[in-house]
């Protein structure tokens, strides 16, 4: 990396939920993310996989500021945002943009287009109404919307119209790190073709850093060069993703990797499918995690929980990588 500082470093994050009873007491915490330490760097894409309910989202909307850190450290351009003021964190707030999956969804039905993107420049800036249709329109200009459709609202748009028009709004704030919740779910694949080519032409434009959470492994293959792969509210593999597509050293991403077409025909040394559920949030397995549906586990992976730990210039967690 060119620029030794992350723009986004997580220190030993954590976050959990109460898990409650009939009665409102809490009876066990949900551990939706319980330890994970990364960095993102200017200008890259890291993507984060998972299954369903492996924190990933969580991981996101906590480093977002959308939920607060049960423990642990959250720095953003060198500065601890994690327990700030909610007034102050409100301010840096603008710098971190998260992106549900369809961002055209968070219109204003009664609002028109217009309106919609000058709201969020008369809040957060000073400029002129002047300024704000150059900006607008630099960004329209950017997102492939025709400025003609100012005037429509949201509801005379197609589906993809909406999506830019949600995408523009949040650039309206010049982020500078983006998180997209799985942006191209429901897609069809055309379509997420040109989603994923406006999302790469977007990051030259604004210089914006993604985090890219996705269940979709071929797009998260074509968009990321980092990839972090977790599992219960830890991340048990980190790497480029080119080495950890090749070389999956995790038997999860083994497992999550044996699913994906190969190209050129090449299946993953280690070729099996994942079965069965992960385990009750309520009741974790002891030592890893992932031993209750690991074909390779042993005594050790019950007894001790694996660190992750530096090997071959990634990081895993499997005692027996
Ligand atoms: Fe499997 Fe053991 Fe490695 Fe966990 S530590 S992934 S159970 S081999």
């Amino acid at each position: 990396m060119s620029n030794p500082s992350p723009l986004l470093e997580i220190v030993d994050l954590v976050r959990y939920f109460p898990l409650r009873n009939a009665f409102g007491r809490r009876v066990a915490w949900l551990r939706a993310v319980d330890g994970v330490s990364l960095s993102v760097w200017p200008g890259e894409t890291l993507g984060l996989v998972g299954e369903s309910g492996c924190g990933k989202s969580t991981l996101g909307k906590t480093a977002m500021g959308i939920y607060t850190p049960t423990a642990g450290d959250i720095r953003f351009a060198g500065r601890e945002i994690g327990h700030l003021p909610t007034r102050e964190r409100r301010r840096v707030a603008k710098d971190l943009q998260y992106v549900y999956q369809d961002p055209g969804a968070s219109l204003d039905p009664r609002w028109k287009i217009v309106h919609s993107l000058h709201e969020p420049l008369k809040i957060h800036t000073t400029l002129s109404r002047t300024e704000r249709e150059r900006e607008v329109g630099a960004i329209l200009s950017a997102v492939g919307f025709p400025v003609a459709h100012l005037d429509l609202y949201p509801h005379e748009l197609s589906g993809g119209q909406q999506r830019r028009v949600g995408l523009a709004r949040i650039l309206t704030l010049r982020p500078r790190l983006v998180i997209l919740d799985e942006p191209t779910s429901g897609l069809d694949v055309s379509v997420q073709a040109s989603v994923l080519k406006l999302f790469r032409s977007l990051q030259r434009t604004f210089a914006l850093t993604y985090v890219f959470i996705s269940h979709d492994l071929s797009v998260v293959r074509a968009m990321c060069a980092r990839i972090a792969v977790m599992y219960l509210g830890k991340i048990v593999e980190l790497g480029e993703t080119a080495a950890v597509f090749e070389d999956p050293r995790h038997p999860y991403t083994q497992s999550l990797l044996a699913a994906v077409p190969r190209i050129g025909g090449r299946r993953v040394a280690f070729d099996f499918t994942l079965e069965g559920e992960p385990p009750n949030p309520r009741a974790l397995p002891s030592g890893c995690r992932f031993r209750t549906r690991c074909p390779l586990a042993q005594d050790v992976c019950a007894a001790e929980e694996p660190p992750l730990r530096e090997l071959d210039g990634r990081r895993v967690a499997c005692h027996l990588a």
